[in-house]
């Protein structure tokens, strides 16, 4: 069966450029160094999974052309991986099938505060039809296809990462657990979050992804939620090793 995976954006939560700022890398003119805020299209037998609607999600739905969304996961529930969730309504809209939501309890309770009006259960004109489904750190499935949720640390939050056939999506984490770095074991394709050269108290930085590659052993491992304090996207990519790539908005992969 076809599978691929779509990079929407590839930035940490201020994204890159970074609004005021000078450095070498906001003002690249090299259109790799553009990084709109992180999410992924997975795409399964002509079924549109989307990881988290970020701020720039509406951008990016565009860029890609994509017509219809069969069900959205969520990581967690800070705003760089949520704040584009009301532009699902036009995806509605257009296709009239309420969209399924898969998402941990914590997110949920987190959404129905900040977004009330899309969860409430008052009827009114615009309002998309959204099935929530709250997960746990268990497989679940969607159209057939296994999804393993592993469970990581974004400092003090879980945030759930995604394992789906050989690949893995995990983003916001600065620790992985022994038990479910296992649930890892063997996998093809790796996509992790590395921030920045240096240490950081919520995100994996470049030293610390590396480890962990080193660990998991993937084919292949792509980096994603990258800052501009990573540096310039074809000089960090030139210093890296063999199978070792750095994502970019708009990249495909198939696996
Ligand atoms: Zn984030
Ligand atoms: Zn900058």
């Amino acid at each position: 069966m076809k599978k691929s995976l779509t990079f929407l954006g590839t930035g940490t939560s201020q994204g890159v450029p970074v609004i005021s700022c000078s450095c070498e890398v906001c003002k690249s003119k090299d259109k790799l160094d553009k990084r709109l805020r992180s999410s992924v299209l997975i795409n399964i037998d002509k079924k549109n999974i989307l990881i988290d609607s970020g701020p720039d999600l509406r951008l990016q739905l565009l860029r890609e052309k994509v017509m219809k969304i069969d069900c959205v996961l969520f990581t967690h529930e800070h705003r760089d991986h949520v704040a584009g969730i009301d532009d699902l309504r036009s995806l509605y809209y257009s296709n009239k099938n309420e969209i399924p939501l898969f998402m941990s309890s914590q997110v949920y309770e987190a959404l129905k505060r900040d977004y009330s009006y899309l969860f409430s259960n008052l009827n009114y004109f615009g309002k998309p039809k959204f099935l929530v489904n709250i997960i746990k750190n268990k497989p679940f499935k969607i159209f057939e296809e296994k999804i393993e949720p592993i469970q990581v640390m974004h400092y003090k939050l879980p945030v759930f990462g995604y394992k789906i056939s050989d690949l893995a999506y995990i983003t916001d984490a600065n620790y992985i657990s022994k038990l479910e770095k296992e649930k890892l074991k063997g996998i093809k394709i790796l996509v992790v979050n590395c921030l920045q050269i240096e240490r950081h108290i919520s995100h994996f930085n470049l030293d610390e992804c590396l480890d962990l590659i080193n660990i998991v052993k993937p084919h292949k491992a792509y980096l994603t939620h990258i800052s501009h304090n990573l540096g310039l996207h074809k000089t960090v990519q030139e210093r890296l090793p063999k199978n070792i790539y750095l994502a970019y908005d708009g990249l495909k992969i198939n696996f």
